[in-house]
């Protein structure tokens, strides 16, 4: 994860004060994103308070720019990092006709959904361009 935004250029969306936003490469969840802390911490109370705020604020940014495309009935935030000890949110769109519904995104497996080079950088644009349009006012 501490290299991910380096390693993986293709799924880059956006690059906040706190946080890099990259698309997931399995789409099965479309709009499934990862925003990762540039601090490499596992915990929330490793982060001092106006870097935890600013991380949630950007997860939120995330959040509501996914809502905004994908219209889903809820969006999942998973915090988990007990394979990758590095601080990634997992905010995934999710929708009442998904198999997994109203389960969580790890319940049973599925098979991944790839997209080609162009719908990638098509999806990417969308949630970069609602991002931009939805993020708060910073001060
Ligand atoms: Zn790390």
């Amino acid at each position: 994860m501490c290299t991910k935004w380096l390693d993986e250029p293709d799924l880059r969306i956006a690059e906040f004060d706190r946080t890099y936003v990259l698309l997931n490469r399995d789409q099965f969840f479309p709009g499934y994103c990862f925003v990762f802390t540039k601090e490499h911490v596992t915990e929330l109370f490793h982060l001092s308070p106006p870097v935890r705020q600013s991380v949630v604020e950007e997860v939120t940014a995330v959040a509501a720019a996914l809502y905004k495309i994908f219209k889903p009935d809820k969006i999942n935030y998973e915090l988990l990092g007990n394979m990758v000890p590095h601080m990634h949110w997992h905010v995934v769109p999710r929708f009442a006709t998904d198999p997994l519904w109203p389960r969580p995104i790890w319940s049973e497996p599925h098979q991944e959904v790839i997209l080609t080079a162009e719908e990638y950088a098509e999806r990417i644009g969308l949630i970069r361009q609602a991002i931009f349009a939805t993020e708060p006012q910073r001060h």
